[in-house]
C-alpha cells in the first residue's frame, strides 16, 4: 500500500449508497436527480440496482463487509418493504453487512403514515431519516411539500414508536423568516425528542423552480448575514437542548446517533453509489476512483443491462484531487481532520501561517496534527477550506 492510499479507502469506513430517483411530487427547491414517480413500474430499476451492486463486487476484492447502507433519493419510501428488503439483501449477498451496520432509508411523512413500519424493520432498516422540513403550514406550502404540519407531527410520533434511531431534516433561512419564528419552531421540533436533526439553509439553485423565480425577481433569498445569524441561533438552541453539532448541518444527542454513513464521506472512506446519478469513491489497487452512474433512469437501466455497469464514467483521482477533497470533507465534522493525511497525499505542507490566523480569529482549533473548525468557523467553512487548500 502506498503512503497516499493509506490515507483513504475502506479502512476509514465502507458504505453502499442507493439512489432511488422517483418522487410523488417534485419540490421547487430540489436540485437532486429526481423524476416524477407517477405511472412508473419500479421493477426494472430495482432489478438494475440489484445487478449493479453485484457487478461492483468483483471489482473491489479488498473490501470487506459494509459499515452502512443508505437508501436516499428521491423518495425510496415510495417502495414497498419487500422491494426494500430485496435491495438490502442484494448488498448483503454481494458485500456482506456488518452485524451492527447502519441501514438508513429516507422517508417522507406521508409515506411514514401509510407504510408498514414493522415490515420496514423486518426488511433490515434500522434508521429513518424523515423529510419533515418544517412544522409550519405556511412554510410547507411555500416549500411545495405535499404534507402539512399535522402529518409531519403524526409521522414523527409514529416513526419514533417503532424506530429508536430517527433523524429529521429541516429547512430554514426561508425568505422573510425571523429569528423569533425560527426559535419557536425549533422549540416545537425539540419537543418530539428525535435523537438526530439535520438542518439545511434554503439554497436557491439556478436550475430549480425557485432559481427561476429568483431570476425573474419573484423571490428574494435571505441575505448572507441574516442566514449566518440564524445559523448561530440554531447552534445555540440545539446545543442547549443536548443536541450539539457534530458536523456543519448535523446534530445528534450522542455519538451513537451520529450518521455512520455520512462519516464515511467526511472521513475519506469508500462507498459504492448505485442507482441513477449516484456517485461513488472506490479505492482499488492503491488508487482512488470517482464513479458516476448514468443520470437518466432509462439510460442507467440500459447501461446495467448492456455494459454490465451502471457507470457513465469512473475516473482515477489524482493525489491533489484526493487531498483537496479530504480537506473539504474532513473539516465538516467538529472532530476535524488529521493534517498529516492531507500532506501525505498531496506532498505539500499546509500553510501554518494561515492556520495561525484562523486560530487567532476563533475559526479553527489546532490540537497537534488535528485541525477542526469552531462553530463560528463552520459558517465560513467553504472560504476557509479554499484558502487552506493544498
Ligand atoms: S421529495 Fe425530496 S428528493 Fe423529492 S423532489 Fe422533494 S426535496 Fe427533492
Amino acid at each position: 500500500m502506498t503512503t497516499e492510499s493509506a490515507q483513504f479507502g475502506p479502512q476509514y469506513g465502507f458504505g453502499v449508497y442507493i439512489h432511488w430517483p422517483y418522487c410523488a411530487k417534485i419540490c421547487p427547491y430540489c436540485d437532486f436527480n429526481v423524476y416524477a414517480a407517477k405511472g412508473r413500474d419500479p421493477e426494472p430499476l430495482l432489478k438494475a440496482i440489484r445487478k449493479d451492486i453485484a457487478i461492483h463486487r468483483p471489482r473491489m476484492p479488498e473490501h470487506g463487509a459494509a459499515d452502512s447502507l443508505y437508501l436516499g433519493g428521491g423518495t425510496p419510501s415510495l417502495l414497498a418493504p419487500d422491494a426494500i428488503a430485496g435491495l438490502v439483501t442484494a448488498a448483503g449477498d454481494s458485500f456482506g453487512l456488518k452485524h451492527d451496520a447502519e441501514i438508513t432509508i429516507e422517508a417522507n411523512p406521508n409515506d411514514i403514515m401509510r407504510m408498514d413500519l414493522e415490515g420496514l424493520k423486518v426488511a433490515g432498516i434500522n434508521r429513518l431519516s424523515i423529510g419533515i422540513q418544517s412544522l409550519r403550514d405556511h412554510a410547507l406550502a411555500f416549500l411545495g411539500r405535499d404534507h402539512d404540519s399535522d402529518v409531519a407531527r403524526a409521522a414523527l410520533k409514529r416513526a419514533m414508536k417503532i424506530f429508536p434511531n430517527v433523524s429529521i431534516d429541516l429547512i430554514y433561512a426561508r425568505p422573510g423568516q425571523s429569528e423569533d419564528e425560527w426559535q419557536a419552531e425549533l422549540a416545537d421540533v425539540l419537543e418530539y425528542g428525535a435523537p438526530h436533526i439535520s438542518l439545511y439553509e434554503l439554497t436557491i439553485e439556478e436550475r430549480t423552480a425557485f432559481g427561476k423565480a429568483a431570476a425573474r425577481g419573484q423571490m428574494t433569498p435571505m441575505d448572507d448575514d441574516d442566514q449566518a445569524d440564524l445559523y448561530e441561533l440554531t447552534q445555540d438552541v440545539l446545543s442547549a437542548a443536548g443536541l450539539p453539532a457534530y458536523e456543519i448541518s448535523n446534530h445528534a444527542m450522542s455519538e451513537k446517533y451520529q450518521s455512520r454513513h455520512n462519516n464515511i464521506y467526511w472521513n475519506g472512506g469508500d462507498w459504492i453509489g448505485v442507482g441513477p446519478g449516484a456517485h461513488g469513491r472506490l479505492s482499488v489497487g492503491g488508487n482512488r476512483y470517482a464513479s458516476e452512474a448514468e443520470r437518466q433512469p432509462a439510460a442507467y437501466i440500459a447501461n446495467v443491462q448492456a455494459l454490465a455497469s451502471g457507470w457513465s464514467e469512473a475516473s482515477k483521482l489524482y493525489p491533489l484531487d484526493n487531498a483537496r477533497e479530504l480537506l473539504a470533507m474532513g473539516l465538516r465534522p467538529s472532530s476535524g481532520i488529521d493534517r498529516t493525511r492531507i500532506e501525505s497525499i498531496s506532498g505539500r505542507t499546509l500553510s501554518q501561517a494561515k492556520i495561525d490566523v484562523f486560530v487567532e480569529e476563533g475559526w479553527m482549533v489546532q490540537d497537534g496534527p488535528r485541525l477542526a473548525l469552531t462553530a463560528r468557523g463552520r459558517i465560513l467553512a467553504d472560504a476557509l477550506t479554499a484558502e487552506l487548500s493544498p
